[in-house]
């Protein structure tokens, strides 16, 4: 899944306010942002492979430290521990941490049984990959879900708070579309490479968060 995480993350701003956007997109992209960069050092691995499923033309036989249910756990301890002791906030600390573990639950959905619950099995997977309607509607549903969750919680401080958000957004759709619809990339290297540019998210996210504010929950009718 690749939409659906960021959804999770925009939802998130919602139950933590004291979490930026940028803390969140870390939390739920953790996975992805450590897999590329593992992979390029040789620690996981994954090849391309079309027809692997429908939808995607890579195989990944091999990521257990980023992908692992497990070790996903063992992050989201870790993130959720680093923050209670930087901010003092538990309910923060707690989202934090669970945001990190979602990634494993997302995935486990879309990817066909190579999700590993420990680093060498057993392997899960729903296989939503393997039919383009439920793929599209999946990621849709729960990208425009969160989306939505974000746009009632925060409103644009000004004119930055709205573009930033929108050029993130229309990015992340077209990243998406142009990874499922175009031809299979051309080397593993090449999907590495590009694949650490995730990065960028989090400063990215950071930034819309200092340019939008949060809306106060309605009061109840008298
Ligand atoms: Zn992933």
């Amino acid at each position: 899944m690749f939409l659906g995480h960021f959804g999770l993350g925009f939802a998130g701003k919602r139950l933590a306010p004291a979490l930026s956007l940028g803390a969140l997109f870390l939390a739920v992209q953790w996975a992805d942002m450590l897999f590329f960069p593992l992979c390029l050092a040789g620690v996981e691995h994954f090849r391309i492979h079309p027809g692997d499923t429908v939808v995607t033309p890579m195989e990944f036989y091999d990521y257990p430290w980023s992908h692992g249910l497990v070790a996903l756990a063992g992050w989201g301890l870790l993130f959720g521990a680093v923050y209670l002791l930087a901010r003092r906030k538990a309910a923060a600390a707690l989202l934090f941490g669970l945001g990190v573990l979602s990634h494993w639950f997302l995935d486990a959905f879309v990817h066909r049984p190579d999700m590993p619950m420990l680093p060498r099995g057993p392997y899960v997977g729903l296989g939503l990959w393997n039919s383009w309607p439920l793929t599209i509607a999946a990621e849709a549903a729960v990208f425009g879900g969160g989306l939505l969750v974000y746009l009632k919680s925060t409103r644009a401080r000004d004119r930055v708070g709205t573009w930033a958000l929108w050029a993130l957004v229309g990015f992340l759709v077209a990243v998406w579309t142009g990874s499922v619809l175009g031809p299979p990339p051309p080397s593993e290297r090449v999907v590495e490479a590009s694949g650490v540019a995730m990065w960028l998210f989090v400063p990215w996210g950071y930034w819309i968060d200092r340019h939008r504010a949060i809306v106060p929950p309605r009061e109840a009718p008298a």
